[in-house]
């Protein structure tokens, strides 16, 4: 089957490679439909995310059921599903409490288009097939109205960025929140988000020099800052629910900064350093609750879905185009915020 494969920064190609194929009962095959570019794609394809190729390519997907195991219960031949981007079992001590980045019973942070992250090749998306273990508990039904484009993140940076809003909205009586980007997708639905259950105000804030992404956030009605170097920057002002997704460590201390007392700061920056200086007098004097970790992507998916299929939430308005897969090599470097891939192999 064909498979695309990254190799280095600017570099993926189409390799030809072995179907995958069912090998134990509880597992199923599926064939992508949908594709969404992950934030971190980007990041690896343009030289500052991943590095270590060969591997498959492609995490944030929809699909088809081809295939199932004898045991499997819950989906059947031909039903439509969402692929959490994280491998999960459903079974362990961990999945059991909701902390399906931590399964237990796979090697750790097992993801599929992600080779380096676990060290395990588990296949990616933008493939013609893709092998589910665990499928009961993996597979998570397409609501009939929801086209696959629209969920295919689901798991991935849709759950990322409603994470870092939604569980606290409730916390405040007139939730303002302050959202610090860098131009990717993943800032643009906590935007949404925000919005969507009412957040008092949304600031929108973005490091370097303006991007579609900030034209999105503006026309969803947020108010939007430009942030030529965070570290000139004091503070963007004080809010209950901050969150930065920028990916730059000045970014993170100014959200820190712009928590007001009893506020909720969520980082979902990834820094490849143990040694981050905190602003911890002024934590401890506010009272801020700080949140860091990977996603729990299968866990979040059905709230999720709830919120897309009730017109809650349109993570579509995010997608800036859709390509199809014959052409994913070449449209990964493109800087919209978010680009989701369509197979027409089929
Ligand atoms: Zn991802
Ligand atoms: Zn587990």
């Amino acid at each position: 089957m064909r498979q695309l494969t990254f190799i280095e920064p600017g570099k993926l190609e189409w390799w030809d490679v072995p179907a995958p194929k069912i090998a134990a009962g509880t597992d199923a095959i599926v064939r992508p439909l949908a594709v969404a570019r992950c934030d971190l794609d980007y990041s690896t394809i343009i030289g500052s995310g991943l590095q270590g190729g060969p591997f498959a390519f492609g995490h944030e997907t929809a699909g088809e059921v081809v295939e199932v195991g004898d045991l499997v219960t819950s989906v059947k031949v031909g039903d439509k599903v969402i692929v959490p981007f994280q491998i999960s079992c459903g079974t362990c001590d961990n999945c059991r409490q909701g902390w399906t980045n931590s399964c237990k019973s796979v090697t750790r942070g097992a993801v599929y288009g992600m080779k380096p992250i676990c060290g395990e090749e588990f296949g990616g998306a933008l493939s013609e097939f893709m092998h589910v273990p665990f499928a009961d508990h993996m597979l998570v039904p397409l609501p009939e109205n929801v086209r696959p484009e629209v969920l295919a993140g689901g798991s991935d940076n849709i759950a990322d960025a409603w994470r870092t809003v939604a569980p606290y909205m409730d916390r405040y009586e007139y939730a303002s929140v302050l959202v610090i980007g860098s131009g990717r997708g993943v800032s643009i639905y906590a935007v949404q988000v925000a919005l969507a259950r009412g957040a008092s105000r949304v600031l929108y804030a973005e490091i370097g020099k303006g991007s579609e992404a900030m034209r999105l956030a503006q026309e969803m009605g947020a108010e939007t800052q430009l942030v030529p170097s965070p570290a000139d920057l004091k503070s963007l002002g004080s809010f209950n629910i901050t969150v930065d997704s920028s990916g730059d460590l000045e970014a993170m201390k100014l959200a820190v900064r712009s928590t007001g007392a009893n506020g909720t700061c969520t980082s979902i920056s990834v820094f490849f350093d143990n040694a981050v200086p905190f602003p911890m007098m002024s934590m401890y004097t506010k009272g801020i609750s700080f949140h860091t970790s990977r996603v729990q992507g299968r866990a979040l998916l059905p709230q999720i879905v709830e919120d897309v299929k009730c017109g809650h939430f349109h993570p579509e308005k995010v997608t800036s185009r859709e390509v199809a897969f014959s052409d994913a090599a070449e449209a990964m470097d493109d800087p919209a915020p978010k680009i989701v891939f369509t197979n027409d192999w089929v």
